[in-house]
C-alpha cells in the first residue's frame, strides 16, 4: 500500500513557510493503519527491542502499536510538565520554535535496546534530544524510525550516530 496517498499537506502550518504533514487520513484508515505497523515493524525486523520510546504526540499513535508488536515495553517522550514522576529534561530547537522534552527517570535501564519513534523527522532537533534522554539513561538506540523525512531539512545529520529509517521521504 501507497502510504502517501494518506499524508495531507497543509501549507503555512502553523506558521508561515511550514509545509506540514497531516497523518490524519491515514490515521482515519484503519487497512492504512495496518499496513503502516507492518512497513514500520519490517524496518527494524530480526532485532531484540526491550523499549519503544515515542515523542509526544504523534509518535504516540505507533508507538504503542509498534511496542506491542515488537514485545517491547512502551516509553513516552513527553513536553515539559506533562510526566508525573522524576524526569530528565532535555532542551531543543523546533523547525518552529524552541521546547524541551522529559522523560521519567526509570523509563529505561542501563543497557537496553531501544527503538525510537516519531512520525516526521524534520530539521532532527526533536529526535536528536529523545536520543540525548535516553542515551543519559543508559538505553542502546537501535534505530531512530519515523513515518516520513523531509529530506531537504537534513535532520539525518544529528542523528548521524544512530541507524535511521523512514517509510517514506519527501
Ligand atoms: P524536528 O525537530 O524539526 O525534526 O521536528 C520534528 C517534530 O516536529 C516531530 O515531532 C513532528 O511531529 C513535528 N514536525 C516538524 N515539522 C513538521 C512538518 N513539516 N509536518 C508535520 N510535523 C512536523
Amino acid at each position: 500500500m501507497n502510504l502517501s496517498e494518506y499524508i495531507r499537506n497543509i501549507e503555512d502550518f502553523p506558521k508561515a513557510g511550514v509545509h506540514f504533514k497531516d497523518i490524519t487520513p491515514l490515521l482515519a484508515n484503519s487497512a492504512a493503519m495496518e499496513s503502516c505497523l507492518q512497513q514500520l515493524t519490517a524496518l527494524i525486523a530480526g532485532q531484540k527491542i526491550d523499549k519503544v520510546a515515542a515523542i509526544e504526540s504523534r509518535g504516540f499513535f505507533f508507538g504503542t502499536l509498534l511496542a506491542q508488536k515488537l514485545n517491547a515495553g512502551f516509553v513516552p517522550i513527553r513536553k515539559p510538565g506533562k510526566l508525573p514522576y522524576n524526569t530528565l529534561k532535555e532542551p531543543y530547537l523546533l523547525e518552529y520554535g524552541m521546547d524541551a522534552l522529559e522523560i521519567h527517570e526509570d523509563a529505561i535501564k542501563k543497557g537496553e535496546r531501544v527503538l525510537l519513534h516519531d512520525d516526521v523527522l524534520a530539521t532532527g532537533g526533536t529526535a536528536r534530544a529523545a536520543c540525548n534522554l535516553i542515551e543519559q539513561l543508559g538505553g542502546e538506540i537501535v534505530q531512530c524510525n519515523f513515518l516520513l523525512e523531509l529530506e531537504f531539512l537534513n535532520g539525518i545529520k544529528k542523528l548521524r550516530a544512530h541507524s535511521v529509517q523512514s517509510l517514506l521521504k519527501y
